[in-house]
C-alpha cells in the first residue's frame, strides 16, 4: 500500500480547544484519525503538538505525505510503521515528539493502520488480532469525579479524580448497561445528600459534587447495594486518585479531606497507609495514581503491603508511566504496580504503545486501555484494546465522545457473535 496524500486540520475536542485530525490518503480512499488532549498530564507524556504549535504540526504532517509518495513507502503490515517512525525522526530526534508532536504521530500512525485494515479487507481491530483470540474488554466508567477535571467554579469539589465503576458481568453489553443505570442512580442520590451541588460535572462527564472523598465512597457502596438487589450484578468501585496533581513539596495537599478539617497534608508513608485503609474499608478493586508520579520505591512499599493481605486489587500507573517503555521495565522490575494505563497519545508511536501493552501481558500487568478528558469522537481506542487483548477500557460513561467509543465496542461485541 503506497500513501498518496497526507491531509492534516485543525478540529475541536470536547473541552472545545483545537487538536489535530489527520486524514491518510491512499488509492481505496481517506482514513482518518483525530486525537484527545489530557489536563492531568504526567511530566513523562509526549508533547501533544510541536512546541512550534499545532499549525506547524499540521503542515509537518502534510509535508511527511509529499515525501511517503516521493519516496514510495510501501506499507504492508503494523511492523511498517518502523518506515515512517525512520522518516519522522529525521525531523524530530526527541523522546518527547517535541518537534512534530505526538498527537500527531500517533494520528498518522492510526490512520495508516486503517487504511491498512481496509487494504485487507478487514476492520482494524481484526486487523491487529490477527490469529489471536477475541475478548471484549470491560468498561471502566467513571461516575463521580474533581480534581484537575472540574473547571466550573464551586467552593469545594472531590480531591480525588476519579470515581471508576466496573461491572462485573459476562457481556460488554449488560456492563455497558449496568454503568448506564449506576451513572443514573448516583444523580438522583447526590441530589438528595447534596444540597450545595449545582450539577456541575467534571470534563469527563462525571458528577462533580461538594462533598468529600469518604462520603462519596459511602454513596458509591449504597450504590453497590442497589445495583446488586435490581440487576444481581457486582459493582466493582476504583479511583483515579491523580495524586501528583496535589503532591507538593514533598507533601499530598487535600483541600476536601473531611468536612470538620478540609485541608489535610500528608506525607509520603501517610499516603501509602490511607490509600491502604480506603481499599479496605471500600473494597476497592482497582486504584491507579495512588502515589505521586516519580515514587517508584513508594508504589514497591503500597504493593508489599497489599501482597500480605489482598493481591488481587489492581495498583495501575498512569502518570507513573506515561505509557512510556523504558518506565515499563522499571516498574517490572521494581515490582511497583500490577495494572498500567495505556494512552496512544501519551507516547505516540504505536510501535512502542504496543511494546508496553506487550511487555505488562508478559509480566502479568493488567493494561488498561484509557481516553483523555479531552476527547473526539474518534474510536481508535476501542479497536486498540481489542485487537491487543486489553482487558479493560477506561472511558466516561456518557457523553457523544464516550459513547462514540462504548458504542464500536457493542458493535464489535454484536458482529462478534452474530
Ligand atoms: P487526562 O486524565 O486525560 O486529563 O490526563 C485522565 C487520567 O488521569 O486518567
Ligand atoms: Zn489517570
Amino acid at each position: 500500500m503506497i500513501i498518496q496524500k497526507i491531509n492534516a486540520r485543525e478540529v475541536k475536542d470536547s473541552r472545545n480547544e483545537p487538536t489535530i485530525c489527520v486524514s491518510v490518503v491512499t488509492s481505496n480512499g481517506l482514513f482518518e484519525t483525530s486525537t484527545p488532549s489530557g489536563k492531568s498530564v504526567g511530566k513523562n507524556e509526549a508533547k501533544p503538538f510541536s512546541r512550534k504549535g499545532l499549525k506547524f504540526s499540521i503542515d509537518f504532517a502534510k509535508v511527511l505525505g509529499k515525501k511517503l509518495f516521493q519516496e514510495k513507502i510501501k506499507f504492508e503490515n503494523f511492523g511498517d510503521l518502523k518506515k515512517l517512525e525512520e522518516l519522522i525522526r529525521r525531523f524530530d530526534k526527541s523522546k518527547d515528539w517535541k518537534e512534530v508532536g505526538g498527537n500527531t504521530v500517533f494520528a498518522i500512525e492510526a490512520s495508516i493502520l486503517k487504511a491498512l485494515a481496509y487494504e485487507n479487507n478487514q476492520e482494524l481491530y481484526k486487523f491487529l488480532l490477527g490469529k489471536n483470540k477475541l475478548i471484549l474488554p470491560k468498561p471502566l466508567g467513571n461516575c463521580i469525579g474533581g480534581g484537575k477535571h472540574l473547571s466550573s467554579k464551586q467552593k469545594y469539589k472531590p480531591d480525588i479524580q476519579e470515581f471508576l465503576l466496573l461491572p462485573e458481568t459476562k457481556h460488554f453489553f449488560d456492563s455497558y448497561f449496568i454503568n448506564l443505570q449506576a451513572h443514573k442512580k448516583v444523580k438522583s442520590i447526590l441530589l438528595q445528600k447534596d444540597k450545595e451541588w449545582r450539577g456541575f460535572m467534571t470534563d469527563e462527564n462525571a458528577y462533580s459534587p461538594t462533598l468529600t472523598n469518604e462520603k462519596i465512597l459511602n454513596i458509591l457502596v449504597e450504590l453497590r447495594g442497589l445495583i446488586k438487589s435490581q440487576f444481581g450484578v457486582n459493582l466493582k468501585l476504583g479511583l483515579d486518585v491523580a495524586s501528583s496533581s496535589f503532591y507538593s513539596g514533598g507533601f499530598y495537599h487535600y483541600n476536601n479531606f473531611s468536612e470538620k478539617t478540609r485541608q489535610r497534608k500528608m506525607t509520603n508513608v501517610e499516603q501509602i497507609y490511607y490509600i491502604l485503609d480506603l481499599i479496605e474499608r471500600y473494597r476497592l478493586f482497582y486504584v491507579e495514581d495512588p502515589l505521586y508520579e516519580e515514587s517508584f520505591s513508594d508504589y514497591k512499599m503500597l504493593m508489599e503491603e497489599l501482597r500480605k493481605k489482598s493481591p488481587n486489587i489492581l495498583i495501575c500507573g498512569d502518570d507513573l508511566i506515561c505509557t512510556q517503555v523504558d518506565r515499563i521495565k522499571k516498574a517490572i522490575q521494581e515490582k511497583a504496580i500490577n495494572s498500567v494505563i495505556i494512552k496512544p497519545n501519551q507516547n505516540g508511536s504505536l510501535l512502542e504503545t504496543k511494546k508496553v501493552v506487550d511487555l505488562a501481558l508478559k509480566n502479568k500487568i493488567v493494561p488498561v486501555m484509557s481516553h483523555r478528558s479531552g476527547e473526539t469522537l474518534d474510536t481508535t481506542i476501542s479497536h486498540l484494546a481489542v485487537g491487543w487483548g486489553i482487558p479493560i477500557i477506561k472511558t466516561g460513561i456518557t457523553g457523544k465522545e464516550r459513547l462514540a467509543k462504548l458504542k464500536e465496542l457493542l458493535r464489535i461485541e454484536k458482529s462478534f457473535k452474530s
